[in-house]
């Protein structure tokens, strides 16, 4: 049996995350200051958390590859034609749902920032 440090590989737990971007247009309907269109690059961050086999959590390749293929749909487009109420908290739930399609055997959080400075998380227990 390989040991690090203290721990025995079998016995470990651990998160990985990848950072990706896209940039899109969207309104939120009836708010005072988002109403009218406006853009944002938003900066997306997955965190998978999951047992260590051989080495890895999951392999970064493959992540940033499904991660990619679902942000393809939101980059460049108008997200008010994906989403009726397109918040950074509603695509955060959006993208979880997708994700976990491929993940469900893992803890998966999800957080995306809108521009600088704001964001939302959402994270399955
Ligand atoms: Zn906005």
């Amino acid at each position: 049996m390989v040991i690090y440090e203290t721990y025995t590989i079998k016995d470990v737990n651990m998160k990985v995350g990848i950072i990706e971007h896209f940039d899109s247009m969207h309104l939120l309907p009836s708010h005072p200051k988002c109403g009218v269109p406006h853009g944002h690059t938003y900066k997306v961050e997955v965190v998978v958390d999951g047992e260590l086999k051989n080495g890895m959590v999951i392999d970064f390749d493959q992540l940033k590859k499904l991660l990619r293929e679902i942000l393809r749909v939101y980059d460049h487009t108008d997200l008010n034609k994906l989403f009726p109420f397109p918040s950074c908290e509603n695509i955060a739930l959006n993208l979880h749902s997708k994700l976990k399609l491929n993940l469900n055997n893992y803890k998966v959080t999800v957080k995306i920032w809108e521009g600088e400075g704001k964001w939302a998380e959402f994270s399955d227990s």
